[in-house]
């Protein structure tokens, strides 16, 4: 257990319930990622969060018991930058509440889409989405619930979420950490699609949050399309100029280790391919 024989670098999952599974339930999804041979999934809560204590202690028994790591993903209706005030106090709400479910279930990790511009100053929307993520972990910090909360790199160019926010959150509120949503990246047209690319963010990471953050990173991959104002769909690798390859060989390199969660459409075939290329390169 631990120690000298603990699993180092990437593992490998799906985002939810792989296809191939044979039933709709989280524990089957578990259940399927082991005999897939693949090593974590995201549970996901986009549409809400409707798990019960019941549920999620069985969701803990069965990833314990099959070694699976487990991460959540918040509802997409997340915006901590609203002109609506309840809108607010709902979004983070709904991120407490995850994080209460994720941690029942055995999860190491949530993340979430923080918010939209709406049209203001990036500052102040850093400002407000700061703010609000300092009250979320002073409730989480009440009930004793220790998660990483993780912000995540978005693929449109409205959302709030470049590298940079991101990394400054992770940098200023203990608790907080990156997801790094590496085909989001691409998609907002900054080019990043090969080896120096990657490596390069990955060095910006480990120097503005120290060297351990590359030892317990949380990371988004897929296929993916898209135009002026950056993501419009997820695709599968292969139908995708996405370089899956070189960002894997760059994450070898840089000594990575962590969660990689895979969003293609086709989910656990995307993952395989990930995780096959990954130790063909290793
Ligand atoms: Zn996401």
């Amino acid at each position: 257990m631990g120690g000298r024989n603990q699993a180092k670098g990437i593992i490998f999952g799906t985002a939810g319930i792989p296809r191939s599974s044979t039933g709709p339930t989280s524990w089957a999804g578990i259940e399927k990622i082991k005999q897939l041979g693949l090593g974590c999934m995201e549970l996901e809560f986009v549409y809400g969060v409707r798990m019960n204590k019941q549920t999620a202690l069985m969701v803990y028994e069965t990833a314990q018991r099959h070694d699976i790591k487990l991460s959540a993903h918040c509802p997409y209706y997340i915006n901590l930058n609203s002109r609506n005030p309840g809108t607010i106090e709902s979004s983070r709400r709904q991120i407490i509440k995850t994080a209460q479910i994720a941690s029942q279930c055995g999860a190491t990790s949530i993340t979430f889409h923080a918010a939209f511009y709406m049209g203001d100053a990036r500052e102040k929307v850093y400002q407000v989405v700061r703010d609000n993520i300092i009250r979320v972990m002073e409730a989480l910090k009440e009930e004793d619930i220790n998660i990483w909360i993780r912000p995540e790199i978005s693929g449109k160019i409205s959302s709030f979420g470049t590298l940079d926010e991101i990394l400054e959150l992770s940098a200023e509120i203990p608790g907080v950490a990156p997801c790094i949503d590496f085909s989001h990246w691409y998609a907002r047209q900054t080019g990043f699609n090969s080896y120096p690319e990657f490596s390069g963010l990955l060095k910006k990471v480990g120097k503005k949050l120290g060297p351990s953050s590359l030892e317990s990173m949380h990371l988004h991959v897929s296929g993916i399309k898209y135009g002026k104002s950056g993501e419009t769909k997820h695709l599968n690798l292969m139908e995708s100029n996405f370089n899956y390859t070189e960002l894997l060989q760059a994450l070898i390199d840089n000594g990575c280790s962590g969660l990689l969660i895979c969003e293609s459409p086709n989910l656990e075939d995307d993952a395989l391919l990930l995780q096959e290329t990954y130790h063909k390169l290793s």
